[in-house]
């Protein structure tokens, strides 16, 4: 889908409901929660997305927010505009003048609000989905990165911000990798990360680290005093397939660069910010051939809308 088709499926706002009823975002029902009537919906014309749920006992007549239960409850923003900026986040769209602009979102501070719930998603996707790469045949770049968060943070001198180390794992083989903040490079730090993230039978390769010499068993391990001499093997290593090919072990740092490189002040604002960061560029790294369609799916997931609205009956 691109953003004109999307465009054309919230053009009404009977449409925009039908999409999200479809995309399990609004109830295709809902319950009244004072007489547990069933609701319908209703055309309002003084709200914003001109529906209501209204319920249908005659004696009590509720109105219901369309967005009660739903992850737009606590947005004043039309749900179609937010659906827009869903999608513009998706595909990577960093420019707040194109988001603001093409979703009519004057207020930066709610694009923000929303990129932040977005990162919640994939840190939430992640939780439930372990990230693994590697596994046989596999050859796997480890790195660390050392993060100077002092540089980011002089407006506030009086803090004392300590710096932080990432570890980063890339899959030549895949093009698929993590980044972890860890806390410390000791052995006893590292390798139950390592073990974590990185698949039995993986070729592991670094520079220097004495660490994965103690991976132990189920992972090969080849230390490089330089990172220019690597002879990265060919896909499908084990059935003999492919050409070697010389490369540079730097996959780690190009992962660092691009996942940080334009939040780098939130990033050194809190560890926190830092991983959800992180999240969102291994999430990208996923899902890039279709990430409107996988967010969509997560957020339903994670956040299925609710249909009855069900409260003690102990009052009817
Ligand atoms: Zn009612």
């Amino acid at each position: 889908m691109n953003f004109t088709v999307l465009s054309k499926c919230l053009e009404s706002p009977e449409k925009v409901i039908e999409f999200c009823q479809s995309n399990n975002l609004i109830a295709n029902q809902q319950m009244c929660k004072r007489c547990h009537y069933i609701c319908i919906l209703v055309t309002r014309t003084r709200i914003k997305d001109k529906y209501s749920w209204r319920c249908t006992n005659k004696k009590c007549r509720l109105w219901v927010s369309l967005k009660t239960g739903t992850i737009f409850a606590q947005s004043n923003l039309e749900i179609g505009r937010i659906l827009k900026l869903i999608y513009l986040w998706s595909h990577g769209v960093a420019s707040e003048l194109t988001v603001q602009h093409e979703c009519s979102i004057s207020s930066p501070s709610t694009i923000t609000d929303w990129k932040n719930f977005l990162r919640e998603v994939c840190r939430k996707y992640f939780k439930k989905n372990r990230r693994q790469i590697g596994g046989p045949g596999h050859t796997v770049e480890l790195g660390e990165i050392l993060f100077n968060r002092s540089k980011y943070n002089r407006n506030n001198s009086n803090k004392v911000v300590r710096p932080l180390w990432v570890l980063g794992g890339y899959d030549l083989q895949d093009e698929q990798g993590f980044l972890v903040p860890v806390p410390n490079l000791s052995p006893e730090a590292l390798l139950p990360i390592i073990k974590k993230y990185v698949l039995p039978g993986s070729t592991v390769v670094s520079d220097s680290w004495k660490t994965f010499n103690k991976l132990g068993e189920g992972y090969r391990h080849l230390a490089l005093k330089n990172r220019l001499d690597f002879i990265e093997p060919p896909q499908n290593s084990t059935e003999g397939g492919g050409k070697m090919k010389k490369t540079k072990l730097d996959h780690v740092e190009m992962m660092w660069k691009e996942a940080t490189q334009k939040n780098k002040k939130e990033c050194a604002a809190s560890k926190y910010l830092l991983e959800t960061y992180l999240w969102e560029f291994m999430w990208r790294q996923q899902f890039r051939a279709d990430p409107f369609l996988a967010i969509m799916q997560q957020i339903s997931d994670l956040y299925p809308c609710q249909s009855q609205i069900l409260q003690p009956s102990s009052s009817l």
